[in-house]
């Protein structure tokens, strides 16, 4: 594992390295696949990410990318500086590849959802806090923005579902005044930075569904099957089921995030409400992928990931398989 690749963060932060650590240590499947990967042995089901600075521009200003990439390669090893205005996000000389790759992987996963297959792209640092000239919320370049933007200069229609606690204010500053892509997002209504937003100053192509803190699974259930289902409907009668579902997968929606983290606020929900997600986007018929955002504890991380990728598990029945790992910021991909 090439250590330039690991991003590091301050202690306080809870984007730590770990989550990727716990992850592969509770997945046997994408620990087996990374280690196979690093050997560089061919494993059907599975993909190293590749590096995906040259998409960078597709949604950043150059002045903010040079600033990224300088101001990681002026640090010491192990050194960790914080680099938004609140001292939420934080840098260390690994962080501009490991964003890079980060990216590569979403672009990749993008990829593979034009095909015709599924995909998640398992990464860190996570993106959808990203704006186009600045870091935020732990978020260094908006590695969904950025993949659905590919697609949209091939002239892919993209619909970005944000199912994180946190509105993904990067996002909405991406999507806002271009045709061929939406932004559909279920949060928490009194985080930040929900708190910036109000139905009066939403772009049209933005649709907001807000649930209180504590949101319990059925109450959380009850809003995916009113208001996702109908979006995607929507979504797929317009583009005649040729569009492209791009979902950003935060999981500190899950209930131990909720009892453990400090984010201020949260739903109580389990692996169910994870399960429903991805039969709703299953049933949709249409190709979508999965980048990786939120979700700090290792039992919220394990859950999540565990529903999106259990294909995986069963590929001798389904044949619904690929991955993708990107070490400290690994990323997989699953066939459809
Ligand atoms: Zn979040």
């Amino acid at each position: 594992m090439p250590s330039k690749l690991e991003h590091l963060v301050g202690s306080g932060c809870p984007e730590q390295p770990n989550r990727m650590e716990n992850l592969l240590e509770n997945q046997p499947l994408l620990r087996k696949a990374l280690e196979e990967l690093d050997q560089d042995n061919k494993v059907d089901y599975a993909e190293l990410a590749p590096d995906g600075e040259k998409f960078l521009t597709l949604f950043h200003t150059q002045d903010y990318i040079n600033e990224v990439r300088e101001g990681c390669a002026g640090l010491k090893p192990r050194e960790t500086i914080s680099f938004d205005q609140v001292g939420d996000t934080w840098i260390s000389q690994g962080s501009y590849p490991a964003a890079c790759y980060a990216a590569g992987a979403a672009v990749r996963a993008a990829e593979l959802a034009r095909t015709g297959k599924k995909a998640f792209a398992i990464i860190r640092p996570p993106g959808h806090h990203a704006h186009s000239d600045h870091a935020g919320g732990f978020c260094l370049f908006n590695n969904i923005a950025i993949a659905s933007e590919y697609l949209r200069l091939l002239n892919e229609k993209v619909m970005i579902i944000d199912i994180d606690l946190h509105l993904g204010d990067g996002t909405v500053a991406y999507v806002s005044g271009k045709e061929g892509v939406s932004y559909f997002s279920l949060h928490h209504s009194g985080l930040w930075p929900a708190t910036e937003f109000s139905d009066s100053n939403l772009p049209d192509n933005v649709n907001f569904v807000t649930l209180p803190n504590g949101t319990d699974e059925t109450y959380y259930i009850k809003a995916l099957n009113d208001t996702l289902c109908h979006a995607i409907r929507q979504f797929s009668a317009e583009t005649k089921g040729k569009g492209i579902l791009a979902v950003s997968a935060g999981f500190d929606t899950h209930q131990e995030d909720y009892k453990y983290s400090d984010l201020k606020g949260g739903f109580q929900l389990t692996d169910k409400s994870y399960r429903i997600a991805k039969r709703i986007l299953d049933e949709s018929s249409l190709p979508y992928f999965l980048v990786l955002e939120g979700g700090y504890r290792p039992e919220s991380l394990d859950a999540g990931v565990s529903i999106f990728t259990e294909e995986l598990t069963q590929r001798e029945k389904s044949k619904n398989i690929p991955l993708v790992l990107n070490p400290r910021g690994c990323f997989y991909a699953c066939d459809g």
